[in-house]
């Protein structure tokens, strides 16, 4: 199996999102499928999405506390053994040279093959809808991290070896060249989001909405469920 096709599995892999659930809609049936082969996977959320509710019996530090507890869930639903909670304001999410150098480290740390991330130009869903500001800065901090500054010994040593990511899967909605059977993994991963339910509990028929989706990725392929990326083949 060449590397990047369809069936290829990385030995590691890290998924970079602003907020818990991003990834869930992302990547999470990859992710399933891939640590079912033994790929080591990592989340890392640079937010835990804690103004992230209309319902005012939350304050910050308890909408924190519960939508990390969300994610673990939906991480051992998905079987993800390794998260990481970066904890920057939600909706205030820049990509400055902190959050840079925070995920500089992070990868250093646990080396993945594989980085997934959204796409930083996504501004809107047709025209209904804005894209979470926090979505963009987090999908451009993941990029600018993994090129160039992961990669250069000189560029903050104390954060760790430098280290190549060999690709980058982009959750792009323009433009896709990869396309992930996860018709073994949907039920795990429309699992997964209804973990997060101070979120999703008010959608209805959202696992309805999943199987659409995914089936829409992955009809030309021949896969009944699909996951689809623009993958930025680096090494
Ligand atoms: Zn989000």
């Amino acid at each position: 199996m060449a590397k990047f096709d369809s069936e290829w599995i990385p030995k590691s892999a890290m998924a970079i999102f602003a907020h818990p659930d991003d990834a869930e809609f992302s990547c999470s049936g990859t992710a399933a499928k891939w640590v079912r082969a033994g790929c080591e996977f990592t989340y890392v959320l640079c937010t835990s999405g804690n103004v992230g509710t209309h319902d005012l019996k939350y304050t910050p530090e308890s909408l924190t506390v519960l939508r990390e507890q969300e994610q673990r869930n939906a991480c051992a639903v998905l079987g993800v053994r390794q998260i990481e909670f970066l904890r920057h304001d939600d909706s205030r999410l820049m990509a400055d040279l902190t959050l840079r150098r925070e995920l500089v480290h992070l990868i250093r740390k646990y080396k993945p093959e594989i980085v997934f991330c959204g796409d930083p130009n996504h501004l809107f869903w047709e025209n209904n809808r804005i894209n979470h500001p926090d979505h963009r800065a987090a999908a451009l901090a993941a990029i600018d991290a993994v090129f160039p500054c992961v990669s250069m010994e000189l560029l903050w040593p104390e954060e760790g070896p430098a280290h190549e990511v060999h690709g980058v899967y982009v959750r792009d909605l323009t433009f896709v060249d990869t396309w992930i059977d996860i018709t073994e993994t949907i039920d795990l991963k429309i699992k997964a989001l209804t973990e997060h339910h101070s979120q999703l509990d008010g959608i209805p028929r959202l696992g309805d909405m999943i199987r659409k989706r995914s089936a829409e990725a992955g009809k030309k392929h021949g896969f009944k469920y699909a996951e689809a990326f623009r993958v930025i083949r680096l090494k």
